[in-house]
């Protein structure tokens, strides 16, 4: 009566859940043993939305210092009136 599985199955390395060794809970790895990544999907997506979060806010940085950069340069011309 013990639940005998079917498939091998491992450990997402981030959350530690033990999945199925397939590719609808692994993204593919050809580097690995496995086939699959380390990493279950979910933690995979996690880290590119961090990632794009990391990047977009890298990219909205740089645009607030060109504004600022705009602005001073309003300033200086005396068109632009600060609030
Ligand atoms: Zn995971």
């Amino acid at each position: 009566m013990s639940d005998v599985p079917s498939r091998p199955t491992g450990a997402c390395r981030t959350c530690g859940a033990v999945l199925p060794l397939t590719t609808d809970f692994f993204h593919r790895d050809a580097n690995n043993a496995t086939g699959l990544k380390k990493q279950c999907r979910v933690c995979a997506c996690d880290e590119a939305k961090e990632r794009y979060a990391a990047n977009s806010a890298d990219v909205l940085a740089r645009l607030r210092s060109r504004r600022i950069e705009r602005t001073a340069l309003w300033e200086s011309t005396g068109l632009y009136e600060a609030a």
